[in-house]
């Protein structure tokens, strides 16, 4: 598929994730659509499950119920409630995995404050356990509100709290400059949402240099990078960069999705490399499932495969 055409279905893919006849259907289809690949069940129970196995393997993980863009105090309360009951869990169970928290899922289509205090209640539970949370990025109009949160934690005296930066976004390099004072622990992706072009870089080439000049800094100046992405020829100048930099590997970690190019996370790990995975679980897997088609638009070729065969 040539570089076009997949931005192109890649647009189409995230435009088409708000309408509701394509909701309903991969509502309906979704265990045969192969959603159930990116997600570790619907349960916690399920996804403890997948996380002892995935530790036995080799690997580290981080946690993020899925759900987002949440309105209702009620709903929310629930989740906040259900990270309390994790990090118990994760305690319980001895296990060093770490969190990711959205602030859309917390109560930020609320109000900043409420979801700055929803989410410092599940920064300082998970403190007392030593135990890090990471807040993901989601689209570019909540990037002010989400770093405006991560300084007040910090200044709050929270250092088991990190961010993440989107390369896709002209606006990130001040970002990154901006945090370095915080000595931050900066997760580095591309970017997943449909962003216009005044705000983020339309060609994918673009996305992948900017998201090299995000790496040199960040390994160079911050205190941790995460390097999220499955992207090989990325993560082979991030060794190279490293080494010739003397950045010793307590200083980073590679970062990839569950479901998603397994042999290069197992090859990774083979080689002695930390990698950490994003295990997401819950019912409300829909928004997070089209992401994912979307990166990979070759992926719509097995939906469509296994539609025609029902
Ligand atoms: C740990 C982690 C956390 C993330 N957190 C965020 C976040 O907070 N905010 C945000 O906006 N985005 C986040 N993302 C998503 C990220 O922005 C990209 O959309 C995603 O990682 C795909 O980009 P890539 O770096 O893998 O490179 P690409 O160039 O897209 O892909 C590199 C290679 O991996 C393959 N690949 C990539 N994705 C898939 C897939 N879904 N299925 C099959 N093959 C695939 C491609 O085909 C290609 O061969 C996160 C990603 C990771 C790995």
């Amino acid at each position: 598929m040539s570089a076009s055409l997949n931005a192109a279905m890649r647009h189409t893919i995230l435009a088409a994730t708000t309408n509701p006849a394509v909701r309903s259907i991969v509502a309906r289809y979704g265990d045969r659509l192969g959603a159930q690949r990116y997600a570790a069940g619907t349960t916690f129970d399920e996804c403890l499950d997948v996380l002892e196995q995935l530790t036995a393997r080799g690997f580290h993980a981080y946690v993020a119920p899925l759900g987002e863009a949440l309105d209702d105090k009620g709903e929310i309360e629930a989740i906040v409630n259900e990270y309390r009951t994790i990090l118990t869990r994760l305690r319980a169970a001895q296990l060093d995995t770490t969190i990711a928290v959205k602030l859309t899922q917390v109560g930020l289509d609320i109000s900043e404050d409420y979801s700055f205090q929803n989410t410092l209640r599940i920064v300082d539970r998970a403190a007392q356990d030593q135990r890090f949370v990471r807040i993901s990025m989601e689209e570019s109009p909540t990037v002010d509100a989400t770093l405006r949160t991560y300084r007040r934690l910090r200044e709050a005296g929270y250092d088991n709290v990190g961010v993440v930066l989107q390369s896709y976004l002209y606006r990130s390099e001040d970002d990154l400059a901006e945090l370095l004072e915080y000595r931050p622990n900066i997760r580095i992706v591309k970017g997943a949402y449909l962003e216009p072009d005044a705000v983020a870089y339309p060609a994918k080439r673009e996305v992948d240099v900017a998201y090299l000049r995000l790496l040199k800094r960040s390994l160079s100046y911050g205190q941790f990078t995460a390097i999220a992405t499955h992207d090989e020829r990325i993560i082979d100048y991030a060794l190279e960069y490293a080494s010739r930099h003397n950045i010793y590997p307590d200083r980073y970690e590679f970062q990839m999705l569950l479901g998603v190019r397994q042999q290069l996370q197992e090859e990774l790990i083979d080689q002695g490399h930390r990698v950490r995975l994003a295990v997401p679980y819950g019912p409300d897997w829909y928004p997070y499932f089209m992401r994912r088609l979307a990166e990979r638009p070759a992926n719509l070729l097995f939906v469509g495969r296994s539609l025609l065969e029902r």
